[in-house]
């Protein structure tokens, strides 16, 4: 096909990376909403330096996210490691450090519980017994907390493994799913009888990995985007929110304000329920499995210190907060002590709050909102005066819900589309394969590929109300479904 119209729905990162990635496969344009490219990258300016105020961290360990950034053309001198990776968990009302022996907030070693001090004496002896549990074999999926509940008992799920998974979902352990969200947990439990001794496997198997978990953009992830926008040009239009996919033909049409654009291949890359109502006419299968992905909205607020106020903080990179202390911050980061090139004549933190079935926080208007984390914070940290700049920032319904047999939702939005011989039109996005901004790059290397491999072999097409007539061969057999 000679100089396909490729469309891309959405411009956060993973609509932006892919239409990148896609760029020299056709004319691609870049459908974004708001006026402003990234989603949930964010960075803005506090106290005359740049803050990141969504993700301010890619995964090193998924190399897609790096790999990225180094084929736009950053270098070492750009992509900067975390100083130190310590941790605190605020346990009744106390800062302890967070157990170094852990996968994922799972114990793997009773010694480390014991020196952080996170559990009671009576929480430690029920989680030390875990190796001598049998093994209860459940079909398919279950809950973090009801996995790992069972084995460790609840202490272990409350003051370890909700705030680390609080931090990422905003979610609550009781819905979430392990195979989706714990994945090496997970892993553990389908082969080895005891959680502790598997993840002790994981755990030697990873030592002597010296590379950095995280890594992150001097000057901001912002830049990312950026480079991303420049890259892409006048292919990019902003205020361009789209209402609908449509099949027509053997292309598709986007419904936008006043006006119908055709493409011959769409991506759509939005959050999950405006995904459901792209394509409520067209797939409603895939729509309806969408809809039933809800979400979070979670609120930052970043924090402006006086170096000098901070001269008795804890050491450390941030503090985890168990929803079971009742405060309204769930995370800190403090990114003067987290990222080198943030050292310097401000002490930088952001906050976080906000969970998924607890509105409280993000009721509050800005001023009350960051008046109360601001106290919140500087008891933590043992701060000595109030913040000198404070800015909330509100991510509604921004962080998808992995909730329990979430991968086979998945399985089923991918069989739907291709049950509908929908060829052309293909959904990623947080919504469905990780919330990472690593998972993310990784997820536009995919649709990249898939886009392309369907531009060399178009096909007739089959959609609600469109009938082309499609045959067997564009139904991929449920058992060839790819693992998201
Ligand atoms: C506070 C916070 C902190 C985070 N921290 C980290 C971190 O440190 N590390 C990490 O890896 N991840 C982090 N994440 C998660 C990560 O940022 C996201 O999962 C990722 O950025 C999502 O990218 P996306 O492109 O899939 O979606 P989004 O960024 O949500 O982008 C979707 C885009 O679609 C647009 N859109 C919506 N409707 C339409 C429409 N009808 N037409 C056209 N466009 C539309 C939206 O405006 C938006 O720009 C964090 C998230 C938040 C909220």
């Amino acid at each position: 096909m000679n100089h396909p119209r490729i469309a891309v729905i959405g411009g956060g990162l993973t609509g932006l990376a892919a239409a990148w990635r896609l760029s020299d496969a056709g004319d691609v344009v870049v459908y974004e909403a708001g006026d402003r490219l990234g989603g949930q990258i964010h960075t803005i300016e506090l106290a005359g330096r740049p803050v990141d105020v969504g993700a301010d961290a890619l995964l090193a360990r998924q190399p897609e996210g790096e790999r990225l950034a180094r084929d736009l053309g950053f270098g070492d001198a750009d992509l900067v490691s975390p100083a130190t990776g310590q941790v605190h968990l605020w346990i009744d009302g106390r800062l302890r450090p967070l157990p170094q022996s852990t996968v994922m907030g799972v114990p793997t070693d009773v010694r480390g519980l014991v020196r952080s001090r996170v559990l009671t004496p009576g929480q430690l002896v029920r989680a030390a017994v875990e190796p001598l549990l049998p093994r209860r074999t459940v079909a398919g999926d279950r809950s973090v907390a009801d996995l790992l509940g069972e084995r460790f008992g609840r202490a272990v799920v409350e003051r370890l493994v909700e705030p680390l998974l609080g931090g990422v979902y905003a979610g609550d352990p009781e819905r979430l799913s392990a195979e989706a969200t714990i994945g090496p947990v997970w892993a553990a439990a389908q082969q080895h009888r005891s959680l502790t001794f598997g993840l002790r496997a994981h755990r030697d198997h990873s030592a002597g990995d010296d590379r950095p978990v995280f890594v992150t953009l001097r000057g901001g992830l912002g830049r990312l985007v950026d480079r991303l926008a420049d890259e892409l040009g006048t292919r990019v239009r902003t205020r361009a929110p789209v209402h609908a996919v449509t099949a027509a033909g053997s292309r598709w049409q986007l419904e936008l304000d006043g006006r119908v654009d055709a493409a011959d291949a769409v991506v759509v890359a939005t959050p999950a329920p405006v995904a459901a109502s792209l394509l409520a006419a067209t797939v409603p299968e895939a729509a309806r499995e969408l809809a039933g992905i809800s979400t979070a909205s979670v609120g930052v607020v970043a924090l402006a210190y006086d170096p000098a106020d901070a001269v008795d903080a804890p050491a450390g990179s941030g503090v985890l907060v168990p929803r079971s202390e009742g405060r309204l911050v769930k995370a800190i980061t403090v990114s003067s002590r987290k990222w080198p090139h943030h050292a310097g004549d401000t002490f930088v933190v952001r906050a976080s709050v906000g969970r998924v079935d607890d509105p409280s926080a993000l009721a509050l208007d800005d001023a009350t909102l960051a008046t109360r984390v601001d106290a919140e914070v500087r008891w933590a940290l043992r701060l000595r005066r109030p913040a000198r700049e404070r800015r909330v920032i509100r991510w509604d319904g921004a962080l998808s819900q992995y909730d329990v047999g979430h991968r086979a939702r998945v399985d089923r939005i991918r069989f739907a589309l291709e049950a509908a011989g929908a060829r052309g039109l293909h959904v990623g996005g947080a919504a469905l394969d990780g919330l990472g901004l690593s998972a993310r790059a990784r997820d536009a290397e995919r649709l990249s590929h898939e886009v392309r491999e369907d531009l060399a072999a178009p096909r007739a097409r089959s959609t609600t109300g469109h009938s082309r007539g499609v045959g067997p061969e564009a139904t991929r057999r449920p058992g060839t479904l790819p693992r998201s």
